[in-house]
């Protein structure tokens, strides 16, 4: 694992889940990281905690112009944070989908925006430092069911992924994306919740994963840590599957 120790990280969503599990392993390994969430104040110490919503321009740059005075620059951007949504196309309405939207693709949009001037001047001042790990999905390309508008934004995440790397590659600055199976984090544990009957839930959930168990935040969080460090300097423009075997298996769920 690499050593991060002087790098400098934004992770967006890093209050839970696989945004927490990121940002602590970042830090764990020398960086100083902060986070963006809607609700940071269950990130412990010494993690900088900002609060914004990703999908309010302002609040994103004042966020990230924070971060980076506090910091002393930015290298890394984790653009993790990211919600759900169930359903066909005659599930949701166009008020979700603009929403989902909203949160998923253009808060990725928004952070890259007001980080990318930071990242540019990493880049130049240490050569092989600056990179973007977005968190996109299986959804992206696995044509999930009940799942139109979530996949659709993640669809989305991975073109934007390919475009800024074919963008920023000359700038020295690397974009590549983890697509994640089902991960074990308190958003699949709210899901299990509302199940009739979540024990039982938990078990069929499990038994469709090629591995029989489902990917931990832990997992997710070293393939993106691999992704914005150094190690993968000659990575740029991939996805990298966190899944258990789920796509690469081509298994379907029973
Ligand atoms: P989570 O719900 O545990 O954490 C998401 C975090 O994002 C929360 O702390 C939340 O407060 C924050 N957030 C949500 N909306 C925000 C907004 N508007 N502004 C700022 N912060 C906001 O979810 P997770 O499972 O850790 O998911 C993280 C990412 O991983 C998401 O992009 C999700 O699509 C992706 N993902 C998750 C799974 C999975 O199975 N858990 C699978 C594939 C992809």
């Amino acid at each position: 694992m690499s050593d991060f120790t002087g790098l400098r990280a934004l992770v967006t969503g890093g209050a839970s889940g696989i945004g927490w599990a990121t940002a602590g392993l970042l830090a764990e390994r020398g960086a100083r990281v902060a986070v963006l969430d809607l609700d940071p104040a269950r990130v412990d110490e010494p993690l900088l905690k900002l609060r914004a919503d990703v999908t309010d321009d302002a609040s994103v740059r004042a966020a990230v112009t924070e971060a980076a005075g506090a910091l002393g620059g930015l290298d890394i951007l984790v653009n993790n944070a990211g919600i759900g949504a169930q359903g066909t196309v005659e599930d949701n309405d166009d008020t979700e989908w603009r929403h989902v939207f909203d949160v998923n693709v253009l808060g990725m949009v928004r952070t890259a925006r007001a980080c990318l001037p930071h990242l540019r001047r990493a880049a130049t001042a240490r050569p092989g430092t600056a990179a973007i790990v977005n968190t996109c999905s299986i959804a992206a390309t696995a044509g999930l069911p009940q799942r139109a508008l979530y996949s659709a934004t993640k669809g989305a995440v991975y073109s934007l992924t390919l475009a800024m790397a074919a963008d920023h590659v000359r700038e020295g600055i690397r974009v590549n994306c983890v697509n994640p199976g089902t991960a074990d984090t308190p958003w699949i544990g709210r899901l299990l919740d509302a199940a009739e009957d979540p024990a039982a839930e938990r078990a069929a959930l499990e038994a469709r994963q090629p591995t029989g168990r489902l990917v931990s935040a832990a997992e997710v969080a070293g393939a993106i840590a691999y992704l914005a460090s150094p190690l993968s300097g000659a990575t740029t423009g991939t996805a990298l599957a966190v899944d258990g075997g789920m796509q690469g298996l081509r298994l379907r769920p029973a």
